[in-house]
């Protein structure tokens, strides 16, 4: 553990993600290590070269390779950035138009697609209480709103590189449907021509590099925006007032976690169980990136 007491609150204004909020959840002591101490994650505790740990440098290069063929660069010069076998395996299906349900998407990113308007390495912010709550999208696909289509379909993507296709109950009640939908009907006007997007306007796909034919797909409507928004707001009220940070009591949690070490909770990745949460705590999101190279 650091030397020094451990800060204790949450500084006003913060700047909430999905990421936080999940890490609070799963864990309020890894939220407050992460987001309150901002410590590094401690790479040299930890056992080198680790399955796990190499899947998520992975899963970061393969967000780079995707945003970049989005904002137009050529896909067979990208190709050349896939220097793993996990990687060559999922740039193939991610610019395979037959596989990713996306026709044509990667190659012709950047440009206006048959009324479709593309903006990858999208964010989005809104008030939130006293604090903020951003979002950083792999992509969000926007369709023309004309007088003859008023109600324009937006298609949230996100890009999923775990080992294992979650069920979709589970990532339904993920952090990151939740306010990645939310925050695209509160703060996506601009995109809109001036016009709020309204929720039923709004569906969420992931598409796992791995499956790359079984992407999961989450509509939305009012009525699960106004619970989603007032149990976010809920959670920021609650971070806000804490005064200290447990440790999870579900060991399962730890198996994974950067932070073991400085928990005692393990210096080496992996040991016990593996779990649902695990599955996907390999792959790395584009929000996650922004974080760790910030
Ligand atoms: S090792 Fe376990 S207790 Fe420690 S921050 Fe990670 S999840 Fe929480």
């Amino acid at each position: 553990m650091p030397e020094q007491p451990l800060k204790t609150r949450v500084p006003t204004p913060f700047t909430f993600s999905q990421s936080s909020l999940q890490d609070y959840v799963d864990c309020a002591r890894r939220f407050q290590l992460r987001y309150i101490e901002q410590l590094q994650w401690p790479a040299v505790e930890t056992a080198p070269v680790l399955e796990n740990e190499r899947r998520q440098l992975e899963g970061q290069q393969f967000h780079r390779m995707a945003q970049q063929s989005l904002l137009g660069l050529p896909a067979d010069k990208l190709a050349k950035m896939a220097n793993t076998g996990n990687l060559s395996r999922w740039w193939q299906n991610f610019t395979n138009p037959d596989l990713t349900g996306l026709p044509g998407l990667a190659a012709k990113a950047g440009k206006n697609l048959s009324g479709l308007n593309l903006y990858p390495e999208l964010t989005l912010s809104a008030p939130i209480g006293q604090h903020r709550l951003l979002a950083k999208y792999d992509l969000v696909a926007l369709q023309n709103r004309t007088t003859a289509q008023p109600d324009n379909q937006a298609t949230i993507y996100d890009w999923k590189t775990s080992l294992k296709r979650p069920k979709n109950e589970w990532m339904a009640a993920r952090l990151q449907t939740k306010v990645y939908r939310a925050l695209l009907a509160e703060a996506g006007k601009h995109l809109n021509g001036g016009a709020p997007i309204q929720p039923e306007q709004i569906e969420m796909v992931y598409w796992y590099t791995e499956f790359p034919s079984e992407p999961a797909n989450f509509r939305y409507d009012n009525a699960q925006h106004k619970r989603d928004w007032d149990n976010l707001v809920k959670l920021v009220s609650e971070i806000s007032a804490k005064q200290s940070y447990p440790m999870t009591d579900d060991e399962k949690k730890c198996a994974y976690c950067l932070y073991r070490s400085y928990c005692e909770r393990g210096t080496r990745a992996g040991e016990g169980e593996e779990t649902e949460t695990e599955l996907t705590d390999a792959e790395i999101t584009l929000e996650q990136i922004q974080e760790i190279e910030f």
